[in-house]
């Protein structure tokens, strides 16, 4: 018989699983943001019961006004889970990537025919996959989504994990066999749970704005490397563009607090006038930029993934599309371990999760590190270094593919749910 749980009326959908010998839930995923909602989808046909905990409403969420380029690789694993279709029509997909020195002359072009595929990327609104995501989660029958509810307390315990939640001002409490915080870089799960980070602040910050181009976008996006660090613009359905521009952190400062003619004749000088002139859509936004990786992905019972398990710098745009595999390759881990009868929550089952994903994250976040202070240097000898290993990438295809394969996560270790 299934029973009714005490947060029954904060369910939606208001599925309640069956408790099974004293767990409410057999896992719970804390975090609600594309991260945790991809795992919780990921896991649809997983026979576990899954508690997906959010702590802002729905609407403050959906406001959330972000772009991400989304990688080969994260549309593979979208498609695997049966969402994708929805998410297409409301995104933007590029053909082309420029790839530029400031203003030396000689462009990098990536074409789909480089690495073998329709199209190189897309670039996604946060809305975009965030509600598409939580739509399939009505046909996922055994994952409860709690939201608004916040995680307070954890306590681990040898069989479980016993979670305190806040829920409209009151407490309760849920137990579950495994806790995986989804629940970004600030993670109070990973803090309470005493996992260190190593990593730092980067001396840049980010600006994030959209803007309307005059001419069209051409599906093109376009990576300028600039000594005071990489500049991005990406397209966006209906003619928009979303900049992702970073600079030192005063100059940063400085540029968001110009007036918007100012700041786009700034952003025109760092960009050109390829689409004509720039119209500034709504606020821009300054972002902190950090590298950090947990020493840990895994303790016994609980599992770190997406921003709560690292954070790189966002040239190349590679954070999300990682925690987006992390999420699609613990399901895998689970789902086999469930099947074979293991406990899911048991250390040397989420050790294989850690195995998987850890130095494969190690690697892009090195990679991304290494583009940006190669890059944000003036020094002769690294200036010529990288003006041929630039030139290189124009001439030479293995190079080519090669770079190109490993920006879109398909040189590292395919999840199942990719390879439908
Ligand atoms: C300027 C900038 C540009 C970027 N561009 C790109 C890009 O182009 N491509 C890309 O792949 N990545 C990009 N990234 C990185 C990307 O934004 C992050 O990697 C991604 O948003 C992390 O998602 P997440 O789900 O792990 O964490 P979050 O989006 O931070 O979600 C965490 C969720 O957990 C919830 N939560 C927290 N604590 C609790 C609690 N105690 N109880 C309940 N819920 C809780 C929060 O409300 C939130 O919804 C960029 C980052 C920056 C800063």
């Amino acid at each position: 018989m299934a029973l009714l749980h005490p947060l029954s009326q904060i369910i939606s959908p208001p599925q309640i699983p069956t408790p099974q010998l004293g767990y409410d839930y057999d896992l719970a995923i804390v975090g609600g943001g594309i991260v945790g909602l991809t795992l919780a989808c990921a896991l649809k046909d997983s026979g576990l019961s899954v508690a997906l905990i959010e702590a802002k409403p729905h609407s403050v969420a959906a406001a959330k006004g972000q772009a991400y380029a989304v990688h080969m690789l994260s549309r593979r694993i979208f498609e695997g889970i049966g969402v994708w279709d929805k998410i297409l029509p409301q995104i933007a997909t590029y053909r082309q990537v420029r790839l530029s020195d400031a203003d030396h002359p000689g462009v990098v072009e990536f074409q789909p025919a480089d690495l073998g595929t329709e199209a190189l990327g897309y670039v996604a609104e946060h809305q975009a996959l965030l509600t598409p995501l939580q739509e399939f989660l009505q046909e996922c029958p055994l994952v409860s989504y709690l939201c608004p509810v916040e995680v307070v307390k954890t306590q681990y315990e040898p069989g479980g994990v016993e979670i305190a939640l806040r829920v409209d001002g009151e407490s309760r409490k849920i137990r579950t066999r495994l806790l995986v915080a989804a629940d970004g870089a600030r993670s109070r799960i990973r803090t309470a749970a005493g996992i260190n980070t190593r990593g730092w602040q980067y001396w840049q910050s980010c600006i994030v704005a959209f803007v309307k181009p005059e001419n069209p976008h051409n599906d093109t996006a376009y990576e300028r490397f600039w000594p005071s660090g990489p500049f991005a613009i990406l397209p966006l359905p209906g003619n928009r563009c979303r900049i992702v521009w970073t600079a030192p952190h005063e100059e940063a400062k400085a540029l968001v607090a110009l007036d918007d003619e100012q700041f786009l004749a700034e952003l025109s000088r760092r960009y050109g006038d390829q689409m004509g002139r720039l119209e500034l859509e709504g606020s821009r936004f300054v972002f902190s930029v950090q590298l950090m990786q947990s020493d840990r992905y895994v303790l016994s019972r609980l599992a770190l993934i997406g921003d709560a398990a690292h954070c790189c710098h966002p040239v190349g745009g590679q954070g999300l599309n990682m925690g987006i595999r992390d999420a699609a390759a613990l399901a895998q881990v689970l789902q086999l371990a469930h099947n074979q009868g293991e406990d899911i929550g048991y250390l040397p089952v989420l050790k294989r999760y850690e195995r998987w994903r850890k130095q494969e994250n190690l690697t892009i976040l090195g990679f991304t590190d290494l583009l940006d202070r190669m890059f944000s240097n003036n020094w002769l000898p690294v200036v010529v270094v990288r003006r041929l290993a630039l030139w290189m990438l124009q001439r030479v295809r293995p190079l080519k593919k090669f770079a190109l394969q490993l920006m879109t996560g398909l040189r590292g270790r395919a999840p199942e749910l990719a390879q439908r």
